[in-house]
């Protein structure tokens, strides 16, 4: 058995990974692999909890964060990677959970009022999206992980995890561990708007965008604002390209890049262009990854297949403990 304590992350198959996706989350379950014994997840069933009246893509963006899992550096030797719709003791451990879980506790979850204001066209007003924190709950301890990698603004979601943990343990004596928050970095990257990188906000840069495509994304992208001409200087601090910059060219370069932009010494088209080639060989790897599984999907349902046996047998044992303290 592993010693390595165990940490647990998923991801909602609600598009194509981006490198918002990739710099806030993804890089660092891969960075954890060596020190952790690691379990990630795709939160299928958490899709439906605002995507319920269109479920045609959810199958296939399931398949495609695998592969954009794979190609980032995920491994089947490393981690258990599993599906959560095919671990049905979820379910189960959602039911119960659900049995002790104040409604106030859901109601007040900030994510919860964020989501309600800022989806207002579409209806959440439905129980599974109230409750969506519960299932949660239920995939996150059901594996008695030592902690959850979250970025700084998750870290609410894995504290109600906590209590409702607490909850459980108070009424049917101490099955569950309290998971803890492992805050991880994540480096500043916005959309092409500059506005937060989203699918939905169509300013994504996706890890299976081709060269060309990245190419047009970075021309679109956003600079400062108050450089209107090429003569004028810019400022980079206010710049989304140099954002990118720092984050993927040489570190002399971006100093360079910074006092040029500053005396004008550079244009942003010019600019843009190096970023864009940085940042293309910089997905290079990745790319080249995903070509191969995309041409092997037999490789990447089967990794599927055995991560989620896998995942469970610990969630039979897991349910076993469950049903004896609920003596049910
Ligand atoms: S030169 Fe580069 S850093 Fe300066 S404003 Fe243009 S794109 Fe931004």
């Amino acid at each position: 058995m592993s010693q390595k304590k165990r940490i647990l992350s998923g991801m909602r198959p609600t598009g194509p990974l981006h490198l918002g996706n990739l710099l806030g989350a993804l890089a660092n379950w891969v960075n954890m692999q060596d020190e952790y014994d690691c379990f990630f997840f795709i939160a299928d069933w958490h899709a439906l909890t605002s995507d319920y009246e269109n479920t045609d893509p959810i199958k296939a963006y399931r398949k495609e964060i695998i592969i954009d899992w794979l190609s980032a550096g995920l491994t089947p030797e490393k981690s258990t990677l599993f599906v959560q719709s095919r671990v049905k003791e979820h379910a189960e451990l959602f039911l119960i959970l659900s049995m002790i879980t104040p409604v106030p506790w859901l109601e007040r979850n900030p994510t919860y009022k964020e989501q309600i204001g800022q989806l207002s066209s579409k209806d959440l007003s439905t129980f599974g999206f109230l409750g969506y924190p519960v299932l949660q709950a239920a995939d996150i301890i059901m594996y008695k992980p030592y902690g959850v990698p979250v970025g700084v603004d998750q870290a609410p979601h894995v504290e109600i995890t906590r209590e409702i943990a607490r909850r459980f343990n108070f009424f049917f004596g101490n099955v569950f561990p309290e998971p803890e928050v492992i805050l991880t970095r994540t480096p500043k990257i916005l959309g092409t708007d500059r506005r937060k990188m989203s699918k939905s906000y169509d300013n994504a840069i996706f890890l299976s965008d081709s060269p060309d495509t990245i190419s047009t994304k970075v021309a679109s992208m956003i600079t400062d604002p108050q450089r209107a001409r090429r003569s004028d200087p810019g400022n980079p601090e206010v710049c989304n390209v140099y954002d990118f910059h720092q984050l993927y060219t040489e570190p002399d370069t971006v100093a360079e890049i910074e006092q040029q932009c500053r005396s004008a010494g550079i244009g942003c088209v010019e600019c843009k262009t190096k970023m864009a080639q940085q940042l293309i060989s910089a997905l290079e790897p990745i790319r080249e990854k995903r070509t191969y599984y995309e041409q092997r999907p037999e490789v990447v349902e089967e990794i599927m297949v055995e991560g989620s046996n896998k995942a469970s047998q610990t969630a039979r044992q897991t349910m076993e403990d469950v049903r004896a303290a609920v003596k049910i």
